[in-house]
């Protein structure tokens, strides 16, 4: 099987279980994916089940270093980069890397700095940042100023659109974020780094999250962060949008022009 042409992070919204990681990683590496998206810190709306924090890293690290692959996960803290860092060093070899990303709710740009302190001098982390959640350009585009001026090198830097949250916003599809896409491709140009879109965030429901990967299809962006999950029925957090493993072949089929598994043999 070919490399696929977009770069492509997947796996679950949260971890959950190193059962339902290995099933994950199992189907996505068989595919060609090399970024595996896992959370084990979540913030969550109203209270609830918030992940299993530190306790899920060494899981995530055993379940996806020793085949090469890449884990992908977000970190609010620079308490939790740290441990992120001392984790993969005891973990990893030398050349094994990870991506943190900042997520929507994380607007706090002195953990921000924090955070960049910790890892700007570490040449294998990846930093992802997303737009923040409401609806306003110059907050994205300060983020990225945040980051850079503290010393954050732009080759190791992806920006990821997840939507606005719709506010009083008109909302006709009845989306769990609007999405911006010539917003997106106007400060991809800005920034002059990849651009990435977080369709799972923005469909909220995973009939959704297909029609905006189409919709995407217009517009040049770099790499997907989507959301799959073994057994969409148990999932602990945002069931109605991870993707099936199914529906996640469609998904790369789609944004990839990926030929699916069965074909190929
Ligand atoms: C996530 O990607 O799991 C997430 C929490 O997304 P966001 O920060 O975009 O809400
Ligand atoms: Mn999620």
């Amino acid at each position: 099987m070919g490399e696929l042409k977009k770069t492509i992070i997947a796996g679950p919204c949260a971890l959950e279980s190193l059962e339902q990681l290995s099933e994950c990683v199992q189907f996505l590496k068989a595919m060609g994916i090399r970024f595996i998206r896992a959370s084990l810190w979540k913030p969550r709306t109203s209270p609830a089940w918030d992940g299993l924090g530190i306790a899920g890293l060494p899981m995530l690290l055993e379940a996806t270093l020793s085949d090469g692959l890449i884990p992908c996960t977000e970190i609010l803290t620079a308490h939790q980069t740290q441990l992120i860092v001392d984790a993969l060093k005891y973990y990893g070899k030398k050349d094994s890397s990870m991506l943190l990303w900042i997520g929507a709710r994380n607007q706090n740009h002195f953990e921000q700095r924090l955070i960049i302190e910790i890892i700007k001098d570490c040449p294998n982390i990846l930093f992802m940042f997303k737009n923040q959640l409401w609806y306003d350009k110059k907050h994205w585009m300060g983020i990225f100023e945040h980051i850079v001026q503290t010393g954050f090198p732009a080759e190791r830097l992806i920006a990821c659109h997840r939507g606005f949250s719709p506010g009083y916003h008109e909302n006709k599809e009845n989306l769990r974020n609007i999405p911006e896409f010539e917003m997106s491709m106007e400060l991809k140009n800005h920034f002059k780094i990849p651009m990435y879109l977080d369709p799972s965030h923005i469909g909220g429901e995973r009939a959704k999250v297909i029609e905006i990967a189409k919709q995407s299809l217009a517009y040049d962006f770099d790499g997907y962060l989507v959301e799959v999950h073994p057994n969409v029925q148990s999932a602990k957090t945002d069931k109605e949008q991870q993707l099936t493993l199914e529906q996640f072949e469609h998904f790369v089929e789609l944004v990839d022009k990926w030929e699916p598994l069965a074909k190929v043999a």
